[in-house]
């Protein structure tokens, strides 16, 4: 399994100018290389392959001197970049999407990072040795387990970190046998089926409003000025802080479900297609579900443990105890009384009590005649609702 390990450094100022220098000489490389693409298409209708543009490389090497300034593996490394960004847009192109945007070019501050792929990096004591550039003070705040495969430099506004990439093997555990459902709150973060309601934490909030602030200021400044220079890089830290702060909040809490879960089954979201419609968009955004189910996922898959997206289709609607669907659900009712059993529900909870349970296809199939002369109220209850799934078609939900 391959896990990222990121490190502060702490580059002298001539250290600083070597790093810049690196970063936008392979800025330059990039977009030369996607002009190179783009050109020899338009001239000869064919594809430029990165293998095709390694001898260009080589042989420009030869002319161009100050490239031999810069480990020629992460001159190389650059050509995967292009590679890799050509061949997410003919991805994109060919599941017409019609966002399908072409390789961009990199402007002056749009290229972050630069990639030493194998070699040419070593950890010495509170140091990172690179290749060509020098010995630069590294913090190592925590162990490296595993193998290091590839060492990344990277800029964030106007500090250096670097990220190494780390092959492990996980350690075997006991998996926990509970299994648990988690819904999207409107209001809170996240709700889970044993009734526990996951707030965004309070620090997050204040720093979202603050930045929210910011920004509102820093589109009053007249364009070019330094005022709104200054203003822009406070947004940036701001930004950067809040975003931060989101991360460490998610894989606290995704670390803890993974802990105490052995099975998590999640709605199954489509954020772009819900944030086009009305006020949910902003919450759901800034609760950033997406990103958490990444690092939920991929906690899950290192602890061995299964993560079920679910089709949250009624999941609100439907009442977790009888099978009753209330149509007229609307946003804005947070309890509901259920006209089938008279259970009282928070909406959210029980959203979160039906997104855990096993998949409705794997219910038998029953007639209503079957049904009566069942004892065990359990069965009764799977065997409705099998039977309310075989009258509206496969699944018994609708939006909600
Ligand atoms: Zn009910």
């Amino acid at each position: 399994m391959i896990k990222t390990y990121k490190y502060r450094l702490y580059p002298t100022r001539k250290q600083t100018k070597e790093l810049e220098w690196t970063l936008d000489t392979c800025r330059i490389l990039y977009n030369s290389c996607l002009m190179d693409r783009n050109r020899t298409y338009e001239q000869t209708g064919k594809s430029l392959s990165r293998i095709d543009q390694q001898k260009i490389l080589t042989r420009d090497k030869k002319n161009t001197l100050y490239l031999t300034n810069i480990h020629s593996q992460v001159l190389q490394d650059v050509l995967f970049r292009v590679e890799k960004a050509y061949k997410a847009f003919f991805r994109r192109v060919k599941e017409r999407n019609s966002k399908a945007g072409y390789p961009r070019f990199k402007s002056f501050g749009r290229y972050g990072s630069f990639t030493y792929p194998q070699s040419g990096f070593s950890i010495v004591p509170g140091r990172l040795k690179l290749s060509k550039i020098g010995h630069i003070k590294l913090k190592l705040h925590r162990n490296i387990n595993g193998f290091v495969k590839t060492c990344a430099i990277k800029k964030e506004i106007d500090k250096w970190y670097v990220c190494f990439s780390v092959e492990y093997e996980p350690v075997p555990r006991q998996i926990p046998s509970k299994t648990v459902g988690i819904d999207v709150g409107i209001k809170s973060f996240a709700v889970l089926s044993n009734g526990m309601v996951i707030d965004n934490p309070k620090y997050l909030m204040w720093a979202e409003e603050r930045l929210v602030k910011k920004q509102r200021r820093l589109s009053n400044k007249k364009k070019g000025s330094n005022n709104r220079k200054k203003a822009k890089k406070t947004c940036a830290v701001l930004h950067k802080k809040v975003s931060n702060q989101r991360k460490d909040f998610q894989h606290k809490l995704s670390r803890e479900l993974v802990g105490n879960y052995g099975y998590i089954r999640v709605e199954d979201l489509q954020i772009k297609n819900m944030a086009r419609n009305h006020s949910l968009a902003k919450s759901i955004h800034d609760a950033g579900w997406g990103q958490f189910l990444t690092f939920l996922t991929y906690k899950a898959e290192e602890a061995g443990c299964h993560v079920e997206k679910v089709n949250p289709r009624n999941t609100s609607k439907m009442c977790s105890v009888c099978g009753y669907i209330y149509k007229d659900m609307t946003l804005s009712i947070r309890k509901w009384t259920c006209e089938g059993c008279g259970t009282i529900h928070d909406r959210d909870v029980n959203a979160a009590v039906n997104i855990n349970k096993p998949l409705r296809q794997e219910l038998p199939e029953f007639t209503l005649g079957e049904i009566s002369s069942m004892d065990d109220p359990i069965d009764n209850v799977y065997a409705l609702k099998s039977i309310l799934s075989l009258n509206q078609e496969a699944r018994p939900i609708i939006d909600g």
